[in-house]
């Protein structure tokens, strides 16, 4: 190949909104025959808003009984107020929706204290004296020893049926409003090492069990351009795959939206895993590429570029950026599709 032509696609390129680190990446989309991306902010907005409507509030006369569902009432006030409080401190889509709505509704919420974020699962903080954890039900179980009940539960599904991302607010019992009489011994450790040990002091935030209080649910809406973008992938003979840390049901339906198989759909992906998708679909033979944007993206950005490419958007982590061979400065799907028809373009002109 001659540099001069490779220089040229890489300038063709620029003009097309894709930076391309070095002319030699161009080589590499020869084999490309996968593309995997990341679901939140890659195929879709990853501007999430709070669906209001859709959350619920476990209800004054709340059973933890099977026909609990009645019990759910609408969002309060003192449940966005925890909730937004938490999310005040992350910088999460999730966390960005929450606490926007609960600013806009409630105005100034508390500053969290001791706050925790715990990667592809939730965060936790005390705000004021409550000890108030937001995040996947799942999480809320098992390693921080939540009390969630089937009425919760269901709501959940419910909302991650129509596509939705929903996670659970658990608030620490607070005097009157949790009549806790036992202090549940072999609930509240679990197998939790982190923070649901903090029970030292007479002054610590109140150290009951975390009870389920309320579902807040959130929606993203998919890019216009991502289905015209992976029917072209198809069409360069490249497989596309859905990669998120999101639960099932949310990624199927956003999948279907964009005409991705069900197959082909990797939900509920820790950000620590992320990379060993890559590298497993990388043993079955397949030259990977991986489009993402976010700080949980760079391991597999980076492990994509051993084989195939790293595209990051360009409004994406910094961190995902250095990772990446290719830099989508349009931050659309279809940028990806022009980087790969470009590179593959010069190098039938250099042959
Ligand atoms: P993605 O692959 O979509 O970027 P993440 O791995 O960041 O997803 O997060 C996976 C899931 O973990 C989210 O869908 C959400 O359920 C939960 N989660 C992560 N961060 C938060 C947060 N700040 N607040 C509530 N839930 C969160
Ligand atoms: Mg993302």
């Amino acid at each position: 190949a001659t540099p001069t032509a490779l220089l040229v696609g890489s300038g063709r390129a620029a003009q097309l909104g894709v930076v391309i680190k070095g002319p030699e990446v161009l080589e590499s989309t020869r084999a490309l025959d996968t593309m995997v991306m990341d679901k939140t902010g890659t195929v879709t907005q990853g501007r999430m808003s709070l669906d209001v409507e859709a959350c619920r509030e476990v209800g004054a006369s709340a059973s933890t009984g099977a026909d609990a569902a009645a019990d759910l009432a609408p969002l309060g006030d003192e449940a966005l107020r925890l909730a937004g409080a938490v999310e005040s401190a992350s910088e999460h889509p999730v966390a960005t929706a929450i606490t926007a709505a609960a600013r806009e509704r409630l105005g100034d919420l508390p500053t969290p204290a001791g706050f925790s974020n715990h990667e592809g699962r939730g965060v936790s903080a005390t705000v004021e004296e409550h000890r108030v954890a937001v995040g996947r039900p799942g999480w809320l179980t098992g390693e921080m020893g939540a009390e969630v009940p089937e009425a919760v539960r269901s709501a959940v599904e419910k909302a991650q049926d129509s596509g939705a991302t929903a996670v659970v607010l658990a608030v620490g019992g607070t005097g009157e409003a949790a009549n806790v009489e036992t202090e549940a011994p072999g609930e509240a450790a679990a197998d939790s090492t982190a923070d649901a040990s903090a029970d030292a002091g007479a002054t610590a935030p109140d150290t009951q069990p975390l009870k389920a209080m309320a579902v807040l649910v959130v929606r993203d809406t998919v890019r216009p351009s991502s289905r015209e973008a992976v029917a072209a992938l198809r069409e360069l003979g490249i497989r596309p795959v859905l990669l998120t840390g999101d639960n099932t049901r949310a990624a199927e339906h956003v999948a279907a939206q964009v005409g991705i198989d069900a197959a082909d759909v990797r939900a509920e992906v820790l950000p620590a895993d992320k990379r060993d998708v890559i590298a497993d679909l990388q043993a079955q033979g397949a030259v990977v590429g991986m489009v993402g944007d976010g700080v949980n993206d760079a391991a597999a950005l980076a492990q994509a570029g051993t084989q195939g490419l790293g595209f990051a958007m360009g409004s994406g982590a910094d961190v995902a950026i250095e990772a990446a061979d290719i830099t989508l400065v349009r931050t659309d799907l279809d940028a990806a599709v022009a980087a790969v028809r470009v590179s593959r373009a010069t190098l039938r002109i250099i042959r």
